[in-house]
């Protein structure tokens, strides 16, 4: 028996009791539990917990607290796996003027910016998320601290920089051109060996098809998913042809909604089950939100944005946004939001799974509230099936990522990364604005 074997086989025979208090383990018990498979609630529902891992799970009938856990009550509340943002930026926090952000915070990014978004993000109970587009080192750099526990956040899986046909002026360090295939493909292996998760793709209609081809299937060569925008149909098609993972934002502007053909070439692509389900991520609290904001704007006073931000740099993002009204940046939002809904159910209709994200870090959207407001307008504006949009928000974005076996449902072995919060969140979607009780890796956060 090697000596590893052995130790084992002596810590297996080791009593509960004894277990527990050499091992941590904490016990949820009483709450009602989404696990993120979409079926009934369990009700009295409890969580065993050892180490980083979920170890059982049952309810008070069926399963014991192991003697010397600490139990931690859930009486009254819904438990859910942690959340997923699967669209925010984290070198960017509500500011309204890009350029004279990208110009002032770069160097602040890393030790600063970057780590108060992934703190904010997991108060908010959002314990992993994608972070597309952002410096290079920066984002390895906050997501490998992050996963060595030393500074607290969420879990992200980083893009590093767009890749682009061309940077606009004065964001090269984060935006990457592509003048042939070629040299599309010795970027794309340049993030793939710093160790990027996911590949961004904006633009790609200005590109040839030879150069987004060549991007696409060097990433995938190198077992990378590529996320593309969709705002313009030209980005849709060309991003189908080509085989995108997952599409970006409920684009067309203020027109309508998806073209005819467009549309065609969706339902082309999700009736090919061998391919697996075509992913999109519609992104759309943020406009659909921002008159309710403009005219209320009492909500950017919450003070959860601060949270890792220095006082010159929020009365900095303050000003910014001192007149809702004017930001360029929205100019036309009112015309696009009566248009979102629309296409978001042509995206449905189609068969395409929507993943919440939220573009977070756009101008007055902060990473401590952007994702439950996601949730919010899909059930509460939309219609859409509460348990959806939680599925959309745990279970689907870890099945994308290549993650499911870790995290995204509350299931033994994996992860615990749980939140509690008080009530029954499949009835009032927007409880989520308040999360009690946030778990990751087994640590408790809040
Ligand atoms: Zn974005």
């Amino acid at each position: 028996m090697k000596k590893s074997t052995l130790l084992w086989a002596l810590v297996l025979s080791l009593p509960m009791s004894i277990l527990a208090q050499q091992k941590s383990i904490k016990a949820l018990v009483g709450g009602t539990l989404i696990d993120g498979f979409g079926s009934d609630p369990i009700k009295n529902s409890v969580i065993i917990i050892e180490g980083e891992r979920i170890k059982e799970v049952g309810t008070v009938e069926t399963l014991p607290v192991p003697e010397g856990a600490e139990i931690i009550s859930t009486e009254g509340m819904s438990v859910l796996p942690g959340l997923w943002d699967m669209h925010v930026h984290t070198m960017i926090n509500g500011h309204a003027n890009y350029t004279y952000w990208d110009k002032t915070y770069p160097p602040l990014f890393e030790n600063v910016i970057m780590p108060s978004s992934a703190h904010q993000l997991l108060m908010a109970g959002v314990t992993s998320a994608r972070d597309l587009g952002a410096p290079l080192k920066e984002s390895i750099s906050v997501r490998d601290r992050i996963n060595n526990g030393e500074i607290p956040g969420a879990t992200l899986y980083v893009s590093g920089p767009f890749i682009q046909h061309k940077p606009y002026p004065g964001t090269e360090d984060f935006r990457w051109g592509v003048n042939s295939p070629e040299d599309g493909k010795r970027k794309i292996k340049k993030l793939a060996d710093a160790g990027v998760d996911v590949i961004k793709l904006i633009d790609h209609d200005q590109m040839t098809m030879e150069e987004l081809r060549a991007v696409v299937d060097e990433a995938h060569k190198h077992n990378l998913k590529v996320v593309a925008h969709g705002h313009r149909p030209e980005e849709i098609r060309r991003g189908l042809q080509v085989g995108v993972d997952c599409f970006e934002h409920t684009g067309l502007s203020s027109a309508p909604k998806y073209p005819d053909d467009v549309m065609e070439m969706i339902k082309e692509r999700t009736a090919q089950m061998n391919k697996g389900p075509l992913f999109w991520c519609p992104t759309v609290e943020g406009l659909y939100n921002y008159e309710y904001t403009r005219d209320n704007p009492e909500k950017l006073d919450n003070d959860s944005w601060h949270l890792g931000l220095p006082d010159s740099v929020i009365t900095d993002i303050k000003n910014s946004f001192k007149h809702p009204d004017r930001l360029p940046y929205f100019q036309l939002t009112p015309s696009r939001r009566p248009t979102l809904q629309t296409k978001i159910q042509q995206l449905l209709d189609a068969g395409v799974v929507l993943l919440v994200g939220t573009d977070s870090g756009i101008p007055m959207k902060f990473h401590s509230q952007s994702t439950w407001n996601e949730l919010d307008v899909w059930v509460n504006e939309f219609g859409i099936d509460p348990m959806y949009a939680i599925r959309a928000a745990t279970y689907w974005p870890a099945l994308w990522t290549g993650v499911a076996d870790e995290v995204g449902t509350i299931t033994p072995g994996k992860y615990a990364d749980i939140i509690a919060v008080d009530g029954d969140v499949l009835r009032y979607i927007s409880l989520l604005q308040d999360v009690d009780m946030v778990i990751k890796h087994g640590k408790q956060y809040k």
